[in-house]
């Protein structure tokens, strides 16, 4: 039986004890160190290797997606208009974004209270573009670890710069393609589509960010790479306050690893099961797959992604040292420590209570939210005009916004008080879909029916027959003698 125990990547430049003290992607002299993480391999990687499938299918085709006419998720920050899953969104929904990004935060931290930092492994972009995109392009053309790092420290040839060249123009053309998808899903495909076919002096801004973002992400996956998830990403850095003894997070199982050893020249492995040793031969490979470049066995890190390269790597040990797998696996603390099992703790009982009644409020928010929103003010610096027939009239400024993706015919009407009140220059108004329609109105009433020179208006906001909503706002006239009513 013979197992290679030359994983371990070089050592000169990283004391393994002293971990904690340093980042594995810095040296003495606090130069990157570029890690070559070994081409993963086991069902583990297979599994995430569809599950990306799926999801870079989804990135890649969302932009194109339609729901009622409405972009799957567009986030027009420009124009300040924003589609989820077919509905339109403006700003003025502000408080549903509340909702929903406390929902985000919520589900967030239950979720990494639960299940660790299964988001980063399996889902997150920069993880899922970087091992199943980025980084199979470079294993396809320069091979894995091993040859990496051969021809990283190889003399320019003709043969290293063809590599090199083709390596990073595939980089770069992907590059441009998610930059592309990142702006599509800001401005939409069809003004994507325009800025590509028009005038390009027509469109400098919309070029200036499609280099702009070719150029980020480009240097994002060919050289910044894992210190993203190490030094950018909030996410790493505040999970680390929201684990517990309970969470489910890659692990190695120190009661049957230890105490590690080499498979010694010539030892059998019934010789090694009967010897005061453990299951963890210090082959090395879990840190050699590790494209953060840590050491499992040394616990959690914030700089584990949870990408379950290392489980895959040690259970191909174990299978072939004929020791049971999941050495290094997904467990908990306790599980590991104690062999219990996963257990519903108070903590997450209370953030899932409250993941629930934001769920429920937000919900709410968005069935009962109105198809348009009406905003009806005085005309800034307009005074009360008082007609020949002696009632009073005042100037209002109209502002509807029609959420929906059809056209809405608009009907106001006096609700609390008798009066008169006018569209001004059109007979019908119509507010075009996804757009704001601004019209002068004036209102008339009779002089009687203010109270101090003044009355509450409540208007109604009908489209066929049905009344919308309601908004109130106030009526000014002359302060009159009652005597003289
Ligand atoms: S944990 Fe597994 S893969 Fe890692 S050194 Fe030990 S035996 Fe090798
Ligand atoms: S320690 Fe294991 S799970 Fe964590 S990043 Fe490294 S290979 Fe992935």
């Amino acid at each position: 039986m013979s197992v290679s125990q030359d994983h371990k990547p070089p050592t000169e430049e990283v004391n393994w004890e002293d971990f904690r003290d340093h980042l594995t992607t810095v040296d003495k002299e606090g130069h990157r160190r570029w890690l070559f993480p070994k081409m993963p391999q086991g069902r583990w990687y297979w599994r995430r290797i569809y599950v990306s499938w799926l999801l870079l299918a989804i990135m890649f085709l969302g932009p194109f997606i339609r729901i009622n006419g409405n972009p799957l998720l567009l986030f027009n920050i420009v124009e300040r208009r924003f589609s989820i899953l077919g509905r339109i969104f403006w700003p003025q929904d502000t408080v549903i974004f509340a909702v929903a990004m406390l929902l985000f935060i919520t589900s967030i931290i239950i979720f990494t209270t639960a299940f660790g930092r299964l988001w980063c492994g399996w889902t997150c972009p920069q993880t899922v573009l970087m091992e199943m995109l980025f980084r199979k392009i470079e294993y396809a053309i320069e091979g894995d670890a091993s040859e990496q790092r051969a021809l990283r420290s190889a003399p320019w040839t003709r043969k290293k710069i063809a590599k090199k060249f083709l390596k990073h123009a595939i980089f770069l053309g992907f590059s441009f393609l998610i930059g592309n998808t990142l702006l599509s899903y800001i401005i939409g495909t069809d003004q994507l589509f325009q800025i590509v076919a028009d005038d390009p002096r027509k469109h400098i801004a919309g070029l200036s960010f499609m280099v702009l973002f070719t150029l980020v992400f480009y240097a994002l996956f060919a050289r910044f790479r894992e210190q993203a998830c190490t030094f950018i990403c909030p996410y790493g850095r505040f999970q680390s306050t929201m684990l517990d003894e309970n969470t489910m997070v890659v692990a190695y199982d120190p009661m049957r690893g230890e105490q590690r050893g080499h498979l010694r020249q010539g030892e059998t492995l019934e010789h090694r099961r009967s010897a005061e040793v453990g299951d963890c031969i210090d082959c090395g490979l879990c840190v050699a797959v590790c494209p953060t470049g840590i050491d499992i066995r040394n616990g959690t890190q914030m700089e584990c992604i949870n990408c379950t390269a290392c489980i895959d790597a040690c259970d191909s040990i174990m299978d072939r040292i004929k020791r049971p797998r999941g050495l290094v696996r997904y467990g908990s603390l306790n599980s590991i420590e104690r062999g219990e099992h996963f257990k519903f703790t108070p903590r997450m009982g209370g953030y899932l209570g409250v993941l629930g009644a934001l769920a429920a409020l937000l919900a709410l928010l968005i069935f009962t939210r109105s198809d348009v929103e009406t905003t009806f003010l005085r005309a800034p610096g307009a005074l009360f005009q008082t007609t020949e027939s002696g009632r009073i009239e005042n100037l209002y400024i109209l502002k509807v916004i029609n959420k929906t993706s059809r056209d809405i015919p608009v009907q106001l009407k006096l609700e609390n008080l008798a009066g008169d009140l006018r569209v001004m220059g059109v007979s019908e108004l119509v507010v075009p879909k996804e757009k704001l329609a601004q019209t002068s109105v004036l209102v008339e009433l009779d002089a009687s029916v203010l109270r101090e020179g003044k009355a509450k208006l409540q208007i109604g906001v009908y489209s066929e027959g049905k009344r919308l909503e309601v908004v109130h706002t106030a009526f000014i006239g002359p302060r009159l003698n009652p005597s003289t009513l």
